[in-house]
């Protein structure tokens, strides 16, 4: 079958920048972001090896998740609080989580289904007004106010980098590792680092990057 999904190239690709960084190719988890695909190359790149997927959509995420079962699927997009019941339990991990009410809802909800859930605070380490996520200063705040909730656990940290500019984009992943050093003293499980997309994540893995979100790449238009 003809197919535009790279997978296999991709997580090669991946496996080259870790050793190039001198780290082992499975530090590095490879999030084939879904979000403009349907179920064909969903199953496409499942064959060509891939076990994480990224979805931005709670619809898409339990039309998905709910088919592959056996994948491990990651919800990245903005959180609304009526949709908080479909993601808790579907999503393995949620990356972009900077509200505190949400904290307290996904907490109530994964206590109802007798799981924890593991997330990741969303920070917008460059500032662009245009960016979701919390202010660096706010971080352990947030932190400390998910560590009193028993079925919420923060396994790291995530952001999205300014596009376009390199150096920008490098310069905020090294401001997310440095917060996530200095919050690992503290917080012992909050060791994830999700940075990295189509057109940055070799600078991501070179900041140590644990998880990249890579859509376009994987995912080529016909
Ligand atoms: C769409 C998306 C990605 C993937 O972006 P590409 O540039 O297509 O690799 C990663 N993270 C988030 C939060 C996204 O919404």
């Amino acid at each position: 079958m003809e197919t535009n999904v790279k997978y296999e190239e991709v997580a090669a690709q991946v496996a080259e920048a870790c050793a190039r960084a001198g780290r082992a190719a499975g530090e590095v988890a490879v999030v084939a972001v879904s979000k403009t695909v349907g179920p064909d190359e969903v199953s496409c790149a499942i064959k060509q090896g891939a076990r994480n997927f990224g979805e931005n959509r709670p619809d898409q995420l339990m039309l998905k998740a709910d088919q592959f079962t056996d994948a491990t699927w990651h919800f990245i997009g903005n959180i609304q609080s009526r949709r908080i019941r479909d993601i808790v339990g579907r999503a393995t991990l949620i990356h972009s989580l900077f509200e505190e009410r949400h904290a307290r809802k996904i907490d109530e909800v994964a206590r109802e289904h007798g799981i924890v859930q593991d997330v990741l605070l969303e920070v917008n380490v460059s500032g662009e007004e245009s960016k979701s996520g919390l202010a660096p200063a706010d971080v352990r705040a947030l932190a400390e106010c998910c560590a009193a909730l028993p079925n919420v656990r923060v396994r790291g940290l995530m952001t999205m980098a300014p596009l376009g500019d390199m150096a920008a984009a490098r310069k905020a992943f090294a401001g997310l590792r440095a917060l996530r050093d200095e919050l690992q003293s503290d917080f012992r499980d909050c060791t994830e680092l999700s940075m990295g997309m189509t057109d940055d994540w070799p600078i991501a893995i070179e900041e140590g990057a644990t998880i990249v979100r890579i859509g376009r790449a994987i995912f080529r238009p016909a």
